[in-house]
């Protein structure tokens, strides 16, 4: 069993390569619900819908979110009657945030409303939210505290960053599954996704971090910074908010206290040996995932070096000792 903790485009694009590699059964997915937000009164969830969209074959792979093939007619509707449209919802994807929706508003769990619309689609891998509590990744900035999607969608990352949060987190707990998932996986692996504002959030829920210190089995990182500069988007922006530089060497930084295995680029060579000298295990494999055979290539490199790791290995626990 395999354990994947993910969020976003980057994430997607490698859990797409995982499910061409390996039986999709055998994969555990956490992922990220801090960029949830309520849309035209509808409960969207970006991350649980574009790993679902990939498991399902559905992914529109040119935009890297939503269905393919969709149509935008609600949206151009919506517009007309004066409703805000800067959030893209294509017609099919607005059918899982109706679905969802209504299971929430029955009383079920974000977990249930997951489960039962990756049923509904054919998903045969497990997809657990991070948390069936509301957290929140709220953005600082100069014009104020935005909700990621409101500084990501609708402000195109363009305002400086003054910090990250993640509303809630202290008091919100693992879903049912996903402390369990993590600790008894052969292998954890940790996508391509920003580190801040995808993988961060999962880390923030209390619980996550202390079960990837007492996972059984190996945990591999694949950096999404690539020559020092993220492939897309505003991780290099976030991570220096966070105080993190925009390098691979930022990327160990952020997983340093459980980190087993940073898979890198082989453009980040150099920079590679300079943070093996640190002790970390870092692999340089070709990242870039353009066509469908990168991303399968990506996925069974990971799963191979993990596996060659375990066996060079004696049995080593992570504790929380082991923290900075
Ligand atoms: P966001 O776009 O910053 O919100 O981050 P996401 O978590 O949605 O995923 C995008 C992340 O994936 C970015 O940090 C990218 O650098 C990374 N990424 C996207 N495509 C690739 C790829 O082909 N290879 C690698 N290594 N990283 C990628």
């Amino acid at each position: 069993m395999i354990c994947v903790l993910t969020g976003g485009t980057g994430g997607a694009k490698f859990v797409d390569g995982l499910r061409q590699v390996m039986p999709a059964e055998e994969i555990t997915l956490v992922v990220n619900t801090g960029d949830d937000l309520l849309w035209w009164g509808l409960y969207v969830s970006p991350d649980i819908d574009s790993i679902t969209y990939v498991l399902s074959g559905m992914l529109s792979r040119e935009r890297g979110w939503g269905v393919k093939g969709d149509t935008f007619l609600c949206l151009q509707a919506m517009g007309q009657l004066g409703e805000p449209t800067w959030f893209h919802t294509g017609d099919r994807d607005l059918a899982v945030h109706l679905l969802r929706s209504r299971l929430l508003a029955e009383g079920k769990t974000l977990s249930e409303a997951t489960s039962i619309v990756c049923g509904k689609l054919g998903v045969k891998a497990c997809i657990l939210p991070m948390s069936n509590s509301r957290v929140e990744t709220r953005v600082d900035t100069p014009v104020g505290e935005l909700s990621f999607e409101e500084y990501f969608v609708q402000r195109w990352y363009q305002d400086p960053v003054n910090a990250v949060r993640f509303a809630g987190a202290s008091d919100a707990e693992a879903a049912p599954g996903v402390i369990d998932a993590i600790v008894s996986a052969d292998a954890v692996l940790i996508a391509p996704s920003n580190p801040v504002t995808s993988i961060g959030p999962i880390l923030a829920v209390p619980g996550i971090r202390e079960a990837l210190h007492g996972a059984r089995g190996k945990i591999a990182a694949v950096s999404p910074i690539v020559g020092s500069a993220p492939v897309a988007g505003p991780a290099g922006i976030l991570m220096a908010a966070q105080g993190l530089p925009c390098s691979i060497a930022g990327v160990a930084q952020a997983y340093e206290d459980f980190l087993d295995i940073l898979v890198c680029d082989t453009r980040d060579a150099r920079a590679a040996d300079a943070l093996r000298k640190s002790g970390l295990r870092v692999q340089c494999t070709q990242t870039i995932m353009r066509s469908s055979d990168d991303k399968a290539a990506l996925a069974r490199n990971v799963l191979s070096l993990v596996a060659a790791n375990v066996v060079s290995d004696q049995p080593q626990a992570r504790t929380a000792s082991d923290q900075p």
